[in-house]
This record gives structure tokens, sequence and C-alpha cells, in this order.
């Protein structure tokens, strides 16, 4: 039987790693989301069948936790609308963290009490169990309330501005010493009679790491969330790993280290997306003072009739969806008008930015709800050479990744990030409700462009009159 495990532990350890490898591609990514769950699936069967080889409790009680956590994951997810997903998964990672706390904690008692009083004393427990179970306490505590604060901002139940304490860095730098420090003392406590003094050292640790998730996530901007639950994605994944040493568990260490890795890459990618460091991210002061409609001059405005027009006489079209097709949720009227402009024999192609929106992924699993064809989706790489050559650009809602003043101005808080030049292209029309500024806060120039029409309204609105234009046309 225990042959068996193992092998069924292989197989859930195969499946995750080809599982998140079909991630990375739209096309495969559903199909790898089934597989993903059917490897959790293998792997709760195997923990199940391990737990009756050596468990005196057993059973019940783990598949009544099953049962009560597949129902409350299922509802949660079946409830969840796409704008709300960031959110969803700051929540499941916390709660990932705090299993990891909880089953160190419980594997550092239980080897204390085994021992008869002692967690190292040389023979019971040794070196790489003391850092397992400190990283794992630690890195899990964090993970659990930093992941509270990101749903909590996302959510809107907290306020998404930035909060820094005095001397903040510093009271970062005392809480991790005391999370390390007395989470690892405990393992020194020999005498059995001391086990106050062992609860007391990791209550300290588990509270410390705690705040430290608390005091790591409030400085960060609601906004800049998406970057803090990718990282912190990566965290629970470091936790599950560590979780994995403590328990001599392959599997947990395999799929730990695999969402460990995915995580912190998905915070690379964003980071390098919207050019800044990680570290300006978690620690940078932000201010968004720039970008205001009196710092405009010679902008054209048009209506939904001009774009019609221009959209049924152009033979190739590309389409620019950025966060207020997600606000206005827009995405539906924007495929019934791709459609449209299809039956006439316009080319129509979709350019994905990989910061669009407020989350990764976000333009492609809005889009895919409408059924756009993963075809017509282009990544920013593939697609910007082709700007020259378009005739219309259609701007839905996006501001920041199509401005211009990233490739020009060092003043920019945006310089350096690669953008979508829809200001290449022969004519241009913007879809968004002002001349407000977009995340960063700045001015674009496009909008002042010759060649750019701004048509102001809600992007649903507008898209809308266009389709009813192209009818009536
Ligand atoms: P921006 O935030 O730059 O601009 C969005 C624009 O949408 C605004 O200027 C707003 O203008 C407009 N808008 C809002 N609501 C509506 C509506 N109902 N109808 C029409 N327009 C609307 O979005 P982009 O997608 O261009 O750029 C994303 C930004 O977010 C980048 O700076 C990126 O770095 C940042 N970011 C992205 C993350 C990600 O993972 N994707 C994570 C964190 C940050 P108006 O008010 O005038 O309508």
């Amino acid at each position: 039987m225990q042959t068996v495990v193992h092998v069924l532990y292989m197989l859930a350890s195969v499946l995750f790693i080809v599982g998140i490898k079909q991630m990375s591609a739209v096309k495969t990514a559903r199909g790898a989301n089934a597989l993903s769950a059917l490897a959790m699936g293998i792997a709760i069967v195997a923990a199940m069948l391990d737990i009756g080889l050596h468990g005196k409790i057993g059973w019940v009680y783990v598949g009544a936790g099953c049962v009560v956590g597949a129902a409350i994951g299922a509802g949660l997810a079946m409830k969840v609308t796409m704008e709300g997903m960031p959110e969803l998964v700051a929540f499941f990672n916390g709660l990932g963290g705090l299993a990891s706390s909880l089953v160190a904690v419980s594997m550092a008692v239980l080897t204390w009490s085994s021992a008869g009083g002692a967690l190292r004393d040389g023979s019971v427990t040794s070196w790489d169990q003391v850092i397992t179970v400190v990283l794992s306490i630690g890195v899990g505590g964090v993970t659990l309330t930093g992941s509270m604060i990101a749903w909590a901002k996302l959510k809107g139940i907290m306020s998404g501005k930035q909060i820094f304490l005095p001397a903040h860095n510093f009271v970062n730098l005392v809480l991790v010493v005391v999370t390390v420090g007395a989470g690892a003392a405990a393992f020194f406590v020999v005498d059995p009679k001391e086990t106050t003094t062992l609860y007391a050292l990791l209550g300290a640790s588990v509270v410390s790491s705690f705040i430290l998730g608390v005091t790591f996530a409030i400085p960060v901007g609601g906004a800049d969330m998406p970057v803090v639950v990718s990282l912190l994605n990566s965290f629970s994944g470091v936790a599950a790993a560590m979780t994995g040493f403590v328990l001599y568990n392959n599997l947990l260490i395999i799929s730990g280290s695999l969402v460990g890795a995915a995580g912190m890459i998905l915070t690379i990618i964003m980071c390098r997306g919207m050019n800044r460091t990680l570290g300006n991210v978690l620690f940078a002061k932000f201010s968004q003072s720039g970008g205001k409609a009196e710092e405009y001059k010679n902008v054209k405005s048009g209506d939904p009739v001009d774009a019609a027009i221009a959209l049924a006489n152009a033979s190739n079209v590309i389409v620019v969806p950025g966060y207020g097709m997600a606000a206005a949720q827009a995405q539906h009227a924007l495929r019934e008008l791709s459609d449209m402009l299809r039956d006439r024999g316009v080319t129509v192609r979709y350019a994905i930015h990989e910061v669009a929106g407020r989350m990764p992924g976000h333009m492609n699993v809005l889009l895919a709800e409408a059924n756009v064809s993963y075809d017509d989706l282009f990544k920013r790489e593939d697609i910007e050479a082709d700007f020259k050559t378009a005739d219309v650009v259609l701007v839905i809602g996006a501001n920041d990744v199509v401005n211009p003043l990233a490739l020009s101005d060092k003043a920019s808080p945006l310089y350096g990030m690669p953008i979508l030049p829809a200001h290449e292209a022969a004519q241009c029309f913007v879809v968004k409700r002002s001349l407000g500024a977009g995340f960063a806060g700045t001015k674009n120039v496009l909008f002042e462009s010759d060649k750019t029409l701004m048509i102001y309204g809600s992007a649903k609105e507008v898209i809308n009159r266009v389709v009813e234009e192209l009818k009536a046309s």
C-alpha cells in the first residue's frame, strides 16, 4: 500500500508540473486547470491512504475537513465574478499560509511531547527541522495576514491608500528578528517542565509573523495589490514547501516549489511590465498628481458615428483594451462590434499589454468570457510592429499602456515601460469618460495627437452606440 501511495504522489507531482506548464498559454490554460484539479484530487486520495496506513485518528476528521473545505471553495469560486478574482486568490493564498503555519506549530508541539520535552536533543530533531519549522511559521504567518490585507484593500473594505508607520522598515526588521529568533529559541527549550516557555516562544513567533504580514502589506497602494498578491502567492508556495520538509512529504515540497517559483516569475513579469522594481512597488511612496484635464491642449473629440464610419471603411483594425473596459464590463459589446466588422471583411485583432487592467491576464480572462477567440488575442511583443500599418486603432479604457511618454520622457513614472504604439496607426480613437489620468497618474500625449479622436463616455455605452450606427448603416 505504501508503494501505491508513493506512485500516486509521483503521478500527482507530474500532473502538477504539466498543468503549470500548460498554464503559460491561453489556449491550454483551461485544460491545465482541470489537470491540476485532477492532480489535487489524486494527492488527496494518496494522503488519505497514507493516513489510513499510519494513523490512529484518521479518516473521519481529515475527510470531514476535505468535504467542508471543498464545499466552501467551490461555493466561493462559483460565486466570484471575474472582477473579484484577485481578491479571491488573495483570500485562498492566506488560508494556504495559515495551513502551513498550523502544521509547523503542531509538528513542533508533537515532537516536543513525543520526545518527552526536548525539541532538540541531538537525536530527535536536527537543524533542518529547526529551519523548516521556523520558516514555515514565519512565511505562513506573513502570507496569512498580508493576504488578508490585500483582500480587504482589493474588496474596498480597507482604503487602498498607502499606510506607512514611523520607522516602517525598522519595525519590519524587528518583527523578522522576533519571528525567527523566538521560533528558533523554542527548539532550545530542553527542560520537560518548561511547557509554558515553549508555548510562549512559539506563540511569540506566530504573533510576530502575523504583525509582519500586516506591516508588509499596508504600505502598498490598492492598485499595486495584484503584484503583492502574486508575491504572497509565491510565499504561500514557499511555506507549503517548507511544510513538506517538516512532514517529509515530497509532493508538498514539489508542489510548493512550483507555486513559489511560478508566483515569483509572475511578480517579476508584472514589475518588468510596469518598468518598476519590486522594491519600488513594495516600499516607494507613490503620488498620482499629474494628468489633469487642464494640462492638455488641442485635444480633438468625436462621437460614436465618427468611429463607426472609420471602422466600417478600414481593412485592418487593432483594438487595445485596458482597465476601463473591465470597469465598464464592455467586453461583450466589443465582441459584438468585432463580429460585425469581420462580417464586413475587416481584420480585427486585440493587442494585449502584459499589465493592462489590474491583474495579470485581466484582459484575456474578460475577453475569453465574452467568447472572443484566443486566436484574435495578440501579446504586445507579437503585434507592436503592426501598429504602423493599422488603419484604425480603437483604445477602449486603456491609458498608461498606450502612453508614448513612456518612450521619451525620462521624468515620467512610466519611462521605460514598453507600450502598445497606438500613436503610430493612421487613425486612433480613444474611448474613455474624460481626460482623467490612468493608474500612473500622468499626462498621456496620445490624446493630443493629430491622429487621435477622443470619444467620451463609458466604454460599454460608447461601443453599443457604435454597434447601433453600424447596424443602421
Ligand atoms: P489605466 O489605469 O492606465 O487607465 C484606465 C483608464 O480607464 C482611465 O484613464 C479611465 O479614464 C478609464 N476608465 C475608467 N472607467 C472607465 C469606463 N467605465 N469606461 C471607459 N473608460 C474608463 O489602465 P491601463 O489598462 O492602460 O493600464 C494599467 C495600469 O495599471 C498600468 O499603469 C499598470 O502598470 C497598472 N497595474 C497593472 C497591474 C496588472 O497586473 N495588470 C497590476 C497593478 C498595476 P476615465 O476616468 O477618463 O474614464
